[in-house]
């Protein structure tokens, strides 16, 4: 079931890969697998994926007890400062870093444990209030400053898109990111090296690789919709 799923998500990344002229290689698939149980990840493994994306630290960490194959494991979702020094020698990639506090504390704990952290700088695109991520404004001057510390190494930026009602209505938003991430590369600040371009979900991955994107976090589409515990 899961393999059809994939199958199905790769024939569309595939597609969106030709409408742009983009080879396929050069976007990667990142199975967002949060909530979902350790059988479901190793279906999806044994169907080649290794990128797999987590939003909570100790689901993460828990999952990788489990599974002990080489994967790269992503940490997309919102990072607490008090939970850094669980992650920084086991994520092969930060997602969310959005201040200098949270940055200072990655360099304090991957010093510690003589690691290097690879992370993408997170980008409130469509300015939601809810929303984590830092003003596109702030992105050359956060970076600047995160470029100082040894141990981060900045390797791009990453956003989620406000929801919209379709797909295509999100396409401004990616094409601002591009022009966001271009911008930033031109800077050529030393120790960065803009490479990823986190962006595209379940609703737009297709729009997002069409504009650019070098990581799409798809989730609902592969592993179904999530079950959420009731609120209590
Ligand atoms: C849950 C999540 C995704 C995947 O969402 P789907 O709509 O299920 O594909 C992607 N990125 C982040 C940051 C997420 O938290």
């Amino acid at each position: 079931m899961l393999k059809e799923n994939l199958e199905a998500v790769e024939k569309r990344v595939e597609e969106a890969c030709a409408r742009a002229g983009r080879k396929r290689e050069d976007v990667t698939l990142i199975a967002v697998s949060k909530t979902k149980p350790v059988p479901a990840l190793r279906e999806i493994m044994d169907c080649g994926i290794v990128d797999f994306g987590e939003n909570k630290v100790q689901e993460m960490c828990g999952k990788m007890e489990e599974i002990t194959e080489p994967l790269h494991w992503h940490l997309i979702g919102h990072l607490q400062r008090n939970k850094v020094k669980y992650i920084v020698d086991k994520a092969y990639m930060i997602h969310s870093v959005d201040s200098l506090r949270l940055a200072q504390e990655i360099q304090k704990e991957a010093e510690k444990q003589d690691v290097t952290c690879q992370v993408l700088i997170e980008i409130n695109i469509g300015g939601e209030e809810s929303k984590d991520g830092i003003p596109g404004e702030e992105a050359i001057p956060l970076i600047r400053e995160i470029a100082q510390l040894s141990r981060v190494q900045v390797k791009g930026l990453m956003t989620i898109a406000p929801p919209v009602p379709q797909p295509e209505d999100a396409r401004g938003y990616f094409k601002e990111m591009r022009k966001l991430f271009e911008a930033v590369k031109a800077e050529q600040i030393p120790g960065v090296e803009m490479k990823e371009l986190s962006m595209g979900m379940t609703g737009d991955f297709e729009v997002a690789i069409e504009e650019g994107a070098t990581m799409v976090r798809v989730g609902t589409a592969i592993f179904g919709e999530r079950q959420y515990a009731a609120q209590v």
